[in-house]
């Protein structure tokens, strides 16, 4: 594989992030610095409620840090209007979030596909591939059903197809193979570390999946 590892492609510097206020405030993070590197595949660990899901929208520029500065490809988010930051969203940003979000009357190929129109991809492009992407999650054989008719497992890697069909640089996946038996949770960890040496990406994901750590890079524990 070509090896692009090596640059910083998402930095978190003393990010902190509190909920609520007063008696109510919970500090969630507290100066976290971190780096994500191409051609990486990092584990994001930690028991549930310790900010796994807090930090990915930090990094997606989807939540704002209470503190710290975050800076994806270069670009400071905080310098980022709404508008630049939706733009920084989809160009190169693809996000797995834990509930997948998909559209029930379409297929899982529309659904993918979806997500590609919205990056200006022309249709034909999109559907091969869309094709692609369901092809490697081992759904080649169910793209043109329904996603209403799917199961929850298959939901989710129609989810995981949707974000690799993107080719963003930095994926962010938020406990993906949760709903997954292990041999599906064993490809999609695999498949996230070679996306990651194939398109120089960085990925981050959130698991408490052993599997997944297994083929992760490095581990970030929260
Ligand atoms: P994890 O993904 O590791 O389970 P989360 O990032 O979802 O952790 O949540 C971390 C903590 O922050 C939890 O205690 C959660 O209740 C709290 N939290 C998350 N989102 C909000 C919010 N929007 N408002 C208030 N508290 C929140
Ligand atoms: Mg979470």
């Amino acid at each position: 594989a070509p090896d692009h590892k090596g640059a910083v492609l998402a930095e978190a510097r003393g990010v902190g992030k509190r909920y609520g206020e007063g008696a109510r405030e919970s500090l969630v993070l507290d100066g976290l610095d971190a780096e994500f590197r191409a051609g990486r595949l990092t584990a994001l660990t930690g028991p549930s409620g310790s900010g796994k899901t807090t930090l990915l929208h930090i990094l997606g520029g989807l939540r704002e840090p209470s503190a710290g500065d975050v800076t994806i490809l270069g670009r400071a988010l905080a310098e980022l209007d709404r508008e630049e930051r939706a733009a920084l969203r989809r160009d190169e940003i693809a996000f797995i979030p834990q509930d997948p979000g998909l559209t029930p009357f379409l297929s899982a190929r529309e659904n993918v596909e979806v997500a590609l129109a919205l990056r200006e991809l022309g249709a034909d492009e999109a559907r091969e591939r869309a094709l692609e992407a369901l092809s490697a999650v081992g759904l080649a054989e169910r793209a043109e059903q329904r996603v209403g008719r799917l199961s929850a497992g298959e939901r989710q890697r129609v989810a995981v197809a949707r974000a690799l069909a993107a080719e963003a640089k930095l994926l962010l996946a938020d406990e993906p193979t949760a709903r997954l038996d292990e041999a599906n949770a064993l490809a999609v960890g695999a498949l996230f570390g070679r996306y990651a040496r194939e398109h120089g990406a960085a990925v981050v994901c959130a698991t408490h999946d052993p599997l997944v750590v297994a083929e992760a890079d490095g581990v970030l524990a929260l």
